[in-house]
């Protein structure tokens, strides 16, 4: 799944070819030539020492002299780790030899070599280094100090005395592998990286330069994900963004752990093996959660169990003391999380496939780091010599992830925004509705005291404004308390209603009718002069009169009587109503069923 370090047994078939295809390029290699022959040239440079350099299981202090003769001794490949149980015969040491010869035909030939370096990859678990026979430094300290300390790469400085006066340069490796059982699970040895011989001070700002772009990615990632978790804080109901921010931390993490610039932190080396692994192991849980959650399923009891037994993983790798735990859990790991491999994918594409929008923007990066994972795999599997894939993996499930987020983000958003529209033209209407009925009588239809009063006070603003005339009539139903009682009160209330109809329907469309009393009308008339009230109302009266009313079988009959005002200069609007008040009651007075006009 990452930049760990794997076992080399070759089970598969095509590990089985690639062995045989390189023993065979190896064996032509052999028979060429056991010295590097380099020129000035070569050394600007610089110069790949992968490749052949002679071994020996075993340990003594000769091997680092220029003079002992090692031709007898096995090829091996730089980079190309032990065999699984290592060498315990030799307690897991064992030595290379590489001779190189520069060309010092030319006096300022010999110069230029005055200020070598040679950079020494990924060596399992400790090394010294040796340059003409003297010690120049290494990584990690051999038994009886027995310090692990794999994952670091060096440039030392080679003295100009290491080179002898024809140009030859021994470099001699001295290996310890490791305990018994890192050797039993991880094999030894130089197994990745780069090894090179050129200029000190290029090697050593390449080797500086070259793990800068990870740092950035990684700060990059730790920097993401710190936000994103401080959007989920902002508003809880942005899981996904906890989710894809622990992500990014995770990932964030291990990419500064894997980065040789994490020596700078000053740490013992089992400290940043302990986080690296944390992050690995962790990395599946918190994998399985952003992406159920980016998806909207739910994570079922087998998955959740499944899901939790990484944290297990993690949580034990962490705190159990020591690096035995990591050589016992990692290669188990990798077998438990390769369900997922085929899993995630398989869980997009069906997702993808049945519409799921943010499947298929994801799917890309799934597909693209499923590929990186893979390709590791066989690295660490199969001895396939390939460059790890899984940081850029990482840096696409990222981007899409992303991707998908920001668009689940702008469809709910946008959807949001629909939705205030609607319901704002909703809450418009509903307000029209709630004015309107809040100037209207409910059992007659017609307005209410209040709507009349707005009504009323608009036509009076305006006689007083153009001069015009304005009359109200006050009609009011004849004997009513006498007809619900012989009746009921549904009867009245129908009654009621069908009087309301009828004086809405025998009145113009500028003239306004509103509810006064219990069963009292008003009816106010713009531009209508008493004469033309009186005509009205009367033809209002004897219209009701002649009107029969169907309830629970019954025809019935009612009268009103009408009292009528017109509107003065100079009076108020309460005091036209009176005189049409009294101008009514004198029409109860002289009988009922009748028109008055008020004096
Ligand atoms: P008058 O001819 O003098 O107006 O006699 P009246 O009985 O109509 O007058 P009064 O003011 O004594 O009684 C009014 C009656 O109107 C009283 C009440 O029973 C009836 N009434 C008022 N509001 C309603 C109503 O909403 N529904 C019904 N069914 N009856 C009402
Ligand atoms: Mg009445
Ligand atoms: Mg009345």
């Amino acid at each position: 799944m990452s930049g760990i370090r794997g076992t080399r047994k070759k089970y598969i078939l095509i590990a089985l070819t690639a062995s045989l295809l390189l023993g065979g390029a190896v064996g032509v290699w052999a028979a060429r030539a056991e010295t590097v022959h380099l020129t000035v040239a070569d050394v600007r440079k610089s110069h790949s020492l992968v490749g052949q350099w002679q071994f020996r299981p075993g340990d003594n202090s000769n091997w680092a002299s220029p003079d002992y003769n090692d031709s007898d001794w096995a090829n091996r490949r730089v980079t190309k780790q032990w065999p699984i149980g290592g060498y315990p015969e030799s307690r897991q040491f064992a030595w290379y030899r590489l001779t190189l010869k520069f060309d010092v035909s030319a006096a300022e030939n010999r110069d230029s070599l005055s200020l070598l370096g040679v950079r020494i990859g990924k060596v399992m678990d400790a090394y010294e280094l040796y340059a003409g026979g003297e010690l120049v430094g290494g990584v990690g300290s051999l038994p009886p100090l027995s310090e692990t300390n794999y994952d670091r790469t060096r440039v030392f400085l080679i003295p100009a005395s290491a080179i002898a006066d024809d140009g030859t340069l021994l470099l001699a490796l001295r290996v310890w592998g490791g305990t018994e059982l890192a050797v039993s699970k991880w094999g030894g040895g130089a197994y990745e990286g780069d090894f090179r011989i050129g200029e000190f001070a290029t090697l050593l700002q390449r080797s500086f330069l070259s793990e800068i772009p990870g740092l950035i990615a990684s700060v990059s990632f730790l920097g993401f994900g710190l936000y994103h978790i401080y959007l989920y804080h902002r508003n809880r109901q942005l899981r996904t963004y906890l989710w894809y921010g622990l992500m990014a931390l995770v990932i964030g993490i291990y990419g500064v752990m894997v980065n040789q610039w994490r020596y700078s932190l000053g740490w013992p080396f089992v400290a940043y093996e302990k986080v690296e692994f944390g992050m690995i192991f962790l990395f599946p849980a918190v994998a399985i959660q952003m992406m159920w959650s980016l998806l909207q399923l739910p994570i079922g009891r087998w998955l959740r169990a499944y899901q939790l037994s990484f944290i297990a993983f993690a949580i034990l790798v962490v705190l159990v003391p020591g690096l035995d735990i990591h050589y016992y859990t990692l290669r188990p790991w990798q077998i438990w999380s390769l369900a997922l491999l085929v899993g995630i994918p398989w869980m997009f594409i069906r997702e993808a496939y049945s519409g799921n929008a943010e499947a298929r923007t994801g799917l890309v990066g799934i597909l693209v780091f499923a590929a990186a994972c893979t390709n590791d795999l066989l690295i660490d599997f199969a001895g396939w010599e390939g460059t790890r894939l899984v940081p850029l993996g990482f840096a696409a499930i990222m981007l899409f992830m992303a991707i998908s987020l920001a668009n689940r983000f702008t469809t709910v958003f946008t959807s949001l925004e629909d939705e205030v529209t609607q319901r704002t033209a909703e809450l418009r209407i509903a307000n029209k509705h709630l004015t309107e009925s809040a100037r209207l009588d409910p059992l007659t239809g017609v307005l209410n005291r209040r709507g009349f009063s707005e009504k009323a006070e608009a036509e009076v603003q305006r006689v007083v404004r153009t001069g015009r005339e304005l009359s109200i009539v006050l009609a009011d139903l004849d004997n009513f308390k006498a007809f619900n009682d012989q009746h009921g009160h549904a009867c009245g209330d129908y009654v009621l209603r069908e009087a309301a109809n009828l004086l809405s329907e025998g009145v113009r469309s500028m003239d306004s009718i509103a509810r006064w009393g219990g069963e009292e009308f008003m009816l106010v008339l713009p531009e209508t002069s008493a004469e033309g009230a009186a005509l009205l109302a009367e033809k209002l009266c004897s219209t009701l009169e002649a009107r029969r009313f169907e309830f629970g079988g019954q025809r019935l009959g009612v009268t009103m009587t009408f009292g009528l005002a017109t509107f003065r200069k100079g009076e108020t609007l309460e005091n036209c109503i009176a005189r049409a008040d009294a101008a009514l009651y004198q029409g109860k007075d002289q009988g009922r069923n009748r028109v008055m006009v008020g004096a």
